[in-house]
């Protein structure tokens, strides 16, 4: 007899499923297109080298001990956060209206501002794109979401973001649901609403009494440039929309396990934040009581720093680059080789990611037959490409769509 008997196995977590299937692969001509990390042309993870220097000098800093971080997090970062989102002239920063909360990673400002939003302000429906990242619809269920919707976001026939219904959708919304909305580098799909449709999507979130709920995890990755890439947030600053912004630095930082996140609150009133900070508070006491400081002191340090900011920036241009490289690569190879199909949307994706409109089966098949490793839905990493590799996988592609 167990306390525990009974509970049934969960289904895997797919991501780290497929990555673990990829590294128990024997054979050499193996590719690994699944987890959302960024690789080198030699197929290596990438310490950031503006990283690696203020690591060490953090080390060497004989100031620094390991006391305990405030509840809310590290005063610098919260703020440098706040401003590389917003913009450093934001009108929300100048109007003392936006302040940063610093959380675990991306995923821990998720599940912050979400218990916020539920326990402390009585939200109860969320709305996430379809498809969306994995986890969004967990992380809300467990935060006391009871109304777990979904908006269309995917054309599936044309590869392309299906403005009407998501306009639809969100119409008919219930008054007071929170929406989320990926900053950019949409995942899955690697495709962004284009300037005219993020106004439409604003005009109805004000007009019906949503909430925006903002995701940024790929700020950088989408064009190069990490003020561009928050454009559709900036805006919705603009039109006098209340939100809360969840942002990671794992990737455009490339410091995935420490876990350095922000969630960034812009509010309209000046007067409710310190009602809202004291809220958030507990609900952080209530999870990881403090957040850890060595990545948050790195993010910083360099974002404050302008000889560092732009190295940083160079980085950023540098993976970014390197991903429009090997999406054109893919793209053309794929073309030569007269695959059926179309290709363009390969390069007309951005971030990341692309959605490869490949079918369950032919994912299934690219594994068993080729050691192509990607997502059920077709997803994959473009950074698991590299110029020697590229044309393998095209091959394998174009004999797993003709069979
Ligand atoms: N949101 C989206 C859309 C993501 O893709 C990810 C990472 N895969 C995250 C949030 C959170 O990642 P992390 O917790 O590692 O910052």
């Amino acid at each position: 007899m167990s306390f525990f008997d009974g509970i049934p196995v969960a289904p895997p977590i797919e991501v780290f499923h497929k990555n673990q299937l990829y590294l128990n692969e024997k054979k050499d001509n193996k590719v690994n297109l699944t987890i959302g990390a960024y690789r080198t042309e030699e197929g290596k993870p990438w310490v950031l080298p503006v990283v690696h220097n203020t690591e060490v000098e953090i080390a060497n800093d004989t100031t620094l001990n390991h006391e305990y971080l405030p509840v809310l997090g590290h005063e610098g970062f919260r703020k440098a956060a706040t401003a590389l989102v917003l913009g450093e002239d934001s009108v929300a920063i100048k109007e003392d209206r936006a302040f940063g909360i610093q959380c675990l990673s991306g995923t821990g400002a998720l599940r912050a501002g979400a218990e916020f939003l539920a326990r402390v302000a009585g939200f109860k429906d969320v709305y996430v794109s379809n498809p969306t990242w994995g986890n969004h619809k967990l992380v809300f269920k467990n935060a006391g979401f009871t109304g777990l919707h979904d908006y269309t976001y995917w054309d599936y026939q044309n590869k392309r973001v299906h403005i009407e219904q998501l306009i639809t959708d969100l119409e008919n919304a219930a008054d007071r649901s929170v929406i989320i909305l990926h900053g950019c580098a949409h995942n899955p799909t690697g495709m962004d609403p284009t300037q005219e449709q993020w106004k439409r999507i604003a005009e109805v979130i004000k007009r019906r009494n949503l909430f925006t709920f903002f995701d940024i995890a790929y700020q950088g990755f989408a064009s190069g440039d990490p003020a561009a890439d928050a454009w559709a947030i900036r805006y919705f600053v603009d039109q006098g929309l209340e939100m809360v912004v969840s942002q990671s630095f794992a990737k455009n930082f490339g410091l995935y396990n420490e876990r350095v996140g922000n969630l960034t609150v812009v509010v309209n009133n000046k007067n409710v934040s310190a009602g809202f900070q004291s809220q958030m508070s507990l609900v952080i006491r209530a999870n990881w009581s403090n957040p850890p400081a060595h990545g948050a002191r790195i993010v910083h340090k360099v974002l404050t720093t302008p000889a560092l900011h732009q190295q940083w920036n160079e980085s950023i241009q540098a993976m970014s680059s390197r991903i429009k490289q090997m999406r054109a690569a893919l793209r053309t190879h794929l073309e030569q080789l007269q695959t059926p199909g179309t290709w363009e949307h390969i390069t007309q994706q951005i971030g990341m990611f692309s959605y490869t409109g490949l079918t369950a089966a032919q994912v299934d098949h690219l594994i068993a037959e080729h050691q192509v490793f990607l997502l059920s839905d077709g997803r994959i990493n473009i950074c698991g490409l590299n110029t020697k590799n590229v044309e393998y996988v095209a091959k394998a592609i174009d004999a797993t769509v003709r069979t």
